[in-house]
């Protein structure tokens, strides 16, 4: 596609702020990259008995960000977001497209973008490996590839009754900086700062995910909110489940707000990327050795149940005894973009 631009070439962005860094990455690591940016397709090799794991986000102004988000936290999420799609399946990244809109081509803006996105690529060794750039409203699409060996994916499909439901890290502080940003609550600037890297820039439980092909029978990232997408995995495993509201892992800020508020901002705020999944009980100690390399806090934070009936179920339980139903139908309504 071409841009229409006066500022810079279509061609000398994609060199400048796209291509120079790429090939600096594939220098040293071409992994399973035959061909990079440059002819009409890239090339990716696969492993003998490995599948490719494919996934798209995209990122549009006004719906995922604020204009004036940052470039450099724009670039770092876009990928961030597919990464943690990638961790969500145990797949290892091996490279990634992107295809960008942009209203103009404005140097400063590229180059922080490019900042915040190649700071991630690098981080976990996923390169660059083509895409597409166009004039228009600011739209951030990236689709990212992954190698998993075959029969060890990690499919939402897999919980079983009795598994135990697990999280990693802590939930609900982007949502509890988006409500500051949106002056729905008022934080302390400090607590502020301490936080709000949990919005801007996530970090995909990528080791986790891998590390959890032998032990977990499922999982999801958690995007839409924990249990919006806990209750993915329940439909497609067909089963219900118990949840704990008061062991959900929240951070000392979420926890000097009110327990209406923490509860619903961790267990249904949503952008928190990390990883719900869900593990039979003789893997509670291989799932502690495993958070403890990564030195990452797992969670456990309920236990899966067999249905009931044709509607799925989750009890929500906290110290002082169980959400009614119609507590929980209102914690359960995720994010959804039609709504
Ligand atoms: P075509 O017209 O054949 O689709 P383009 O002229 O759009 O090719 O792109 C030229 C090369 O630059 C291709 O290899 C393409 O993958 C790459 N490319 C274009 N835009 C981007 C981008 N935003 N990021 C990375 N690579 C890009
Ligand atoms: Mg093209």
């Amino acid at each position: 596609m071409e841009l229409h631009s006066t500022q810079l070439g279509e061609f000398d962005l994609i060199q400048r702020f796209f291509k120079k860094q790429s090939e600096a990455m594939l220098a040293k690591n071409p992994g399973s990259v035959s061909l990079g940016i440059g002819d009409d397709c890239a090339l990716l090799k696969t492993e003998p008995n490995h599948e490719i794991a494919i996934t798209s986000d995209m990122l549009v102004e006004g719906r995922h960000f604020f204009a004036d988000t940052k470039p450099e936290y724009l670039g770092w999420k876009a990928l961030a977001v597919n990464l943690s799609d990638l961790a969500a399946m145990g797949a290892q990244p091996i490279g990634f497209t992107l295809a960008i809109a942009l209203p103009k081509a404005d140097a400063a803006w590229l180059e922080a973008f490019s900042k915040g996105l190649f700071s991630i690529a690098n981080t976990h060794a996923c390169p660059l490996i083509g895409g597409d750039t166009t004039a228009g409203p600011l739209n951030i699409c990236i689709t990212a590839f992954g190698a998993i060996p075959v029969n060890k994916s990690i499919q939402r499909s897999g919980a079983l009754a009795g598994d135990d439901i697990w999280v990693s890290g802590i939930v609900g502080d982007a949502r509890l900086t988006l409500a500051a940003l949106r002056h729905e609550i008022t934080l302390p600037q400090n607590d502020l700062e301490i936080i709000q890297e949990r919005m801007h820039e996530p970090k995909p439980r990528v080791e986790l995910g891998i590390a959890l092909r032998s032990a977990a029978t499922s999982a999801i990232d958690v995007s839409d909110g924990l249990l919006g997408d806990l209750k993915h995995i329940l439909k497609q495993s067909n089963k219900d489940a118990e949840v704990w509201l008061d062991q959900i892992p929240k951070s000392t800020t979420l926890l000097k707000q009110s327990k209406e508020l923490q509860n619903r901002f961790a267990a249904a705020g949503g952008d928190d990327y990390e990883l719900c999944f869900t593990a039979p009980t003789s893997k509670r100690d291989v799932i502690k050795q495993i958070g403890q390399d990564l030195k990452l806090p797992l969670t456990r934070i309920g236990t899966v149940k067999p249905r009931q009936n044709d509607s799925l179920n989750i009890a929500l339980k906290h110290d002082d005894g169980e959400l009614s139903p119609d507590q929980v139908n209102t914690m359960l309504q995720s994010f959804d973009h039609f709504a």
